[in-house]
């Protein structure tokens, strides 16, 4: 194996640099050149390709976003398309790649690889959702549950100074995962997830009785993709039920969760994959997912990594109830 790509493709999430630094040092230290794809897929259809040196990584690992970019392409997902970006790879002598995304560059990755056999890819798993099987932590996870635990720190100051009611709205179209460890780390009083059904008349009951209990403000933390809407539908429910202990507030949080300085354990982690995936290029591996379960390194089939649902574990939804 003489040349190796690396692309960073889809929602861009905070480590993505970590891991695209270890990829590159990788490769450099088994004399493999690497080329950086700039802008996802897009990228590749464009030929939008850089040369990646020791120093082009330098300076980065603490940096949230990519520096080769990302996109959502639309014309990935057609046969032209993606015939255009093979034509590119064929000028450049590039038929090794690692794809740094979610579920949907996988699969993007996979129908790629079924019309182009000869091109091999490996993926280490970017996203902040952490909803990809086959891994415990996908980059950006952690970094992003701390951003909301942050935030929403800073929320409980006010909301206690005020008495007020405020409910957080997180990350989380499908699921939890973000609204779940972020309620727990900031003792809010109530989480609303997709997985689970939310009652308005049980949230009520809960939030009394923190009342009764002389709680002077109160959190809720909703999943974006909760079953009843976001957080502005559920204060307005739960303001149709002359619920008046407190004023209520919403808060959104949107973006800010995606970006900002990767944690300790986020670097360690992508840069951990990013290492392995080289590694398992070497080895004549395709088509699978660079994971971590049980701290061990696993390699996961882009098929099932895509395919199946990580579920929350449930043990987390009961500290909620019975902590707060
Ligand atoms: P993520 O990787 O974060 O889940 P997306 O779902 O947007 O992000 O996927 C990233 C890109 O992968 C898409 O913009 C598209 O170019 C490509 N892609 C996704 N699904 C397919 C598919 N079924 N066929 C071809 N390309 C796809």
């Amino acid at each position: 194996m003489k040349k190796i790509a690396v692309f960073t493709s889809g929602g861009d999430a905070p480590g993505m640099n970590a891991c695209i630094r270890a990829v590159v040092r990788t490769a450099l230290h088994y004399g493999i050149e690497v080329i950086g794809i700039k802008r996802g897929y897009q990228g590749m259809i464009d030929g939008d390709f850089v040369k990646m040196e020791a120093h082009s990584v330098s300076g980065i690992i603490h940096l949230g976003g990519t520096i080769l970019r990302s996109a959502r392409c639309k014309d990935f997902h057609t046969p032209e398309g993606r015939r255009q970006a093979y034509e590119q790879l064929k000028k450049e002598h590039i038929d090794k790649i690692v794809v740094i995304g979610g579920d949907g560059s996988f699969r993007g990755a996979l129908v790629f690889m079924s019309e182009y056999p000869d091109i091999s890819m490996v993926g280490c798993a970017g996203t902040i959702d952490n909803d990809l099987f086959g891994t415990d932590y996908t980059i950006g996870y952690d970094t992003a549950i701390n951003t909301a635990m942050n935030a929403i720190d800073n929320i409980k100051d006010t909301a206690n100074a005020h008495d007020r009611l405020f409910f957080v709205e997180v990350m989380g179209r499908d699921a939890g995962f973000i609204a779940l460890p972020a309620a727990i780390a900031t003792g809010a009083e109530a989480v609303l997830i997709p997985e689970s059904k939310t009652s308005i008349d049980d949230l009520v009951s809960t939030l009394e009785k923190g009342y009764q209990n002389k709680k002077n403000s109160s959190i809720v933390v909703v999943a974006e993709g909760d079953d009843v809407g976001g957080a502005f539908k559920i204060a307005e429910e739960v303001k149709k039920r002359s619920f008046e202990r407190w004023e209520i507030k919403v808060t959104i949080l949107g973006h800010i969760q995606r970006g900002g300085r990767p944690t300790c354990l986020e670097r360690v982690r992508a840069s951990r994959v990013g290492m392995v995936a080289v590694k398992a290029l070497l080895e004549g591996r395709n088509a699978v997912m660079i994971g971590e379960v049980n701290s061990q390194i696993t390699y996961t089939p882009f098929e099932k990594a895509t395919k199946h649902h990580m579920d929350i574990n449930p043990m987390l939804l009961e500290m909620v109830e019975i902590l707060s």
